[in-house]
């Protein structure tokens, strides 16, 4: 299966996503991670995502299409994978439904992890990671909310999106992931 993981930063994507690649055993394809790798390379792409990734911004789409597409043609994506912050713009979205199609390929779910704003400051305030600085972390949350939020409507309209309450213990938040990956998987049996 191909899912995709949305929420905004500090919403515990990274928890759910370690717990949903061994419970579905494939491949964690995260932008976030594959352009950190880019950047300690000192990659041309690095060295041009670093002036945007350092002040809280979305790098250019074309930077990253580019990335993702050599990653999902790799053979261990042939059976699915768990995106992790792509698509975050609706040109990007669109773009991952072409690149698909032209596989014969569908994105078959998209959960959604969804927190209110003052809990995932109160989060950023209380784990103080050194990419937290305040201000960066208002300009990270500025754009999941412009750029990143008109995903869920793309989603929904095509009946894929499953919004969960990121609120509670990683236990309680997984369990209703699973019963989101279940419908899925309905879903695509078509069911
Ligand atoms: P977050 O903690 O905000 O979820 P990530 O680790 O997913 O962050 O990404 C870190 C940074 O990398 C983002 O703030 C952004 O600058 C850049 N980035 C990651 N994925 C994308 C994407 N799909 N489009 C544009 N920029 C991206």
């Amino acid at each position: 299966m191909r899912i995709i993981l949305i929420g905004p930063p500090g919403a515990g994507k990274g928890t759910q996503c370690q717990r949903l690649i061994e419970l579905l055993k494939v491949p964690h394809l995260s932008t976030g991670e594959m352009l950190r790798a880019e950047v300690r390379d000192r990659t041309p792409a690095g060295l041009e995502a670093a002036t945007y990734m350092d002040q809280g911004q979305l790098v250019p789409d074309q930077l990253i299409v580019g990335m993702v597409n050599r990653r999902l043609q790799a053979s261990d994506c042939r059976g699915g994978c768990l995106l992790d912050g792509f698509p975050r713009t609706l040109p990007q979205a669109e773009i991952l439904d072409d690149l698909l199609e032209r596989r014969a390929m569908c994105v078959d779910g998209v959960i959604e992890l969804a927190v209110p704003r003052d809990e995932l400051v109160r989060r950023m305030l209380a784990r103080k990671r050194e990419d937290d600085d305040p201000e960066i972390f208002a300009n990270r949350i500025a754009s999941f909310e412009v750029q990143t939020a008109p995903l869920l409507d793309y989603y929904s309209r095509q009946g894929k999106l499953a919004s969960i309450d990121g609120l509670g213990t990683a236990d309680e938040i997984f369990e209703r992931v699973q019963t989101a990956v279940k419908r899925f998987a309905r879903a695509a049996r078509g069911l």
